[in-house]
């Protein structure tokens, strides 16, 4: 079964999306943690960081600078999670971009 990211780039399934351009897709979380919650993934389908190749992270992080001002965030917290036991869920490469504008993120539980 084709992964649930690559139907959100195909728009099978809808989402909130942030920034876009013709790699990435920037696209608010479904159940947030913390008042922002984004999700930055590449189009092309890397099951997770440890497969993706370095070549794209160059551009990845200018992506996630220009996906920071869309939202109008200076202060954000930039997670993957790699691997079943890191906490991934979805075996489609994304960062998590999480803020809160309003006040100081806490630091999560993170065992
Ligand atoms: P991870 O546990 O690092 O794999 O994170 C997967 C994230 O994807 C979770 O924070 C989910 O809330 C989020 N998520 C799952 N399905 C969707 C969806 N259809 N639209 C937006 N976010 C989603």
């Amino acid at each position: 079964m084709e992964c649930i990211f690559c139907k959100i780039v195909n728009g099978e399934i809808p989402s909130n999306k942030v920034h876009e351009n013709e790699k990435f897709l920037a696209f608010h979380d479904i159940n947030p943690v913390t008042p922002v919650h984004v999700l930055i993934i590449p189009k092309e389908h890397y099951a997770k960081f440890d497969e993706t190749p370095a070549e794209i992270m160059p551009e990845m992080a200018e992506f996630i600078k220009q996906t920071a001002q869309k939202l109008g965030i200076t202060d954000y917290r930039l997670i993957t999670n790699n691997g079943k036991n890191a906490g991934q869920e979805v075996f489609h490469l994304h960062i998590h971009m999480v803020s809160n504008p309003q006040g100081k993120l806490k630091w999560p539980k993170i065992t």
